[in-house]
């Protein structure tokens, strides 16, 4: 079973034949997107009548289980580069239409080591949408990915739980100096920097722990005790302007265990913190 909700959720748009031709994904697990992408593969083209992801019944399953089937490409870097070579043997590969399924598919893996060449003789199939190839570029980090590439791909995050790669402790104390900064500091853009925290797509669990991380900064300030050198300036605040915020942080964290719209819940928080 495809265990990614943004995954899953493609198969909803092949149905209504609203699917990109090209995807980067962003994961903290390559493997585990690789999996996904193949039980996608699968279930798009499989002949039985309901599928389900044990299918050993049809050979389109099958082949995708053992990687044989011809319309499936699956590209690793050569060395330390995807090579342009690589690409061109993709491109005439795919000259030919697809053969027993619908679409000509390939996968991409470590997107990010698409060279200028490589990526160049790669645009060159990406922007023929009408010969029915369906393209999944996977990387763990979409800003290494090459400009001409990644704007021409729809972007979509695919993050596993259980994996200390990502959202460990580490990664949310960093994301609560960054939007405490911009808030306390900064100033500017007030609910815009919300987007610092609805880009990580955070589950209920992290953004309680990263309100849990703001109200320990705020508590700190208040016993005078050490903060984060960036946040200094908010030892420049009277004893009831700490108070103040540290009600506030109690109110959202105690918001956040009810299923409330986050947005709505963020943007409260900054105009709250404003007043
Ligand atoms: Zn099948």
């Amino acid at each position: 079973m495809i265990q990614n909700s943004s995954i899953r959720s493609l198969i909803k748009k092949y149905s209504e034949n609203k699917l990109s031709h090209v995807f980067l994904i962003e994961t903290n697990d390559k493997q585990k997107v690789l999996e996904d992408v193949l039980e996608f593969v699968k279930e798009i083209n499989c002949t039985e009548n309901n599928f389900n992801s044990e299918c050993t019944r049809c050979n389109l399953c099958h082949l995708t289980d053992t990687l044989a089937l011809p319309s499936l490409k699956i590209i690793y870097p050569d060395g330390q580069a995807i090579k342009k070579n690589q690409m061109e043997e993709l491109k005439n590969y795919f000259l030919s239409i697809p053969y027993l399924t619908k679409y000509n598919i390939y996968i991409l893996n470590d997107a990010e080591k698409l060279n200028a060449s490589s990526a160049n003789t790669m645009l060159k199939f990406i922007e023929e949408p009408e010969k029915n190839i369906l393209g999944f570029l996977i990387t763990n980090n979409k800003e290494n990915i090459i400009h001409t590439i990644k704007s021409r791909c729809e972007v979509i995050k695919a993050y596993y739980e259980n994996n200390n790669n990502l959202l460990n402790h580490q990664n949310i104390w960093d994301l609560t100096i960054k939007y405490l900064y911009n808030l306390e500091v900064e100033k500017e853009l007030s609910i815009v920097y919300n987007k610092i925290i609805l880009d990580e797509q955070l589950e209920k669990e992290d953004l309680q722990q990263l309100f849990q991380y703001i109200l320990n900064v705020y508590l700190d300030c208040l016993n005078q005790k050490e903060i984060p050198e960036k946040l200094k300036s908010l030892n420049h605040y009277s004893h009831q302007e700490l108070l103040k915020r540290i009600n506030l942080v109690n109110e959202t964290i105690e918001r956040l265990n009810y299923n409330i719209n986050i947005n709505l819940l963020l943007d409260y928080f900054v105009l709250s913190l404003e007043d």
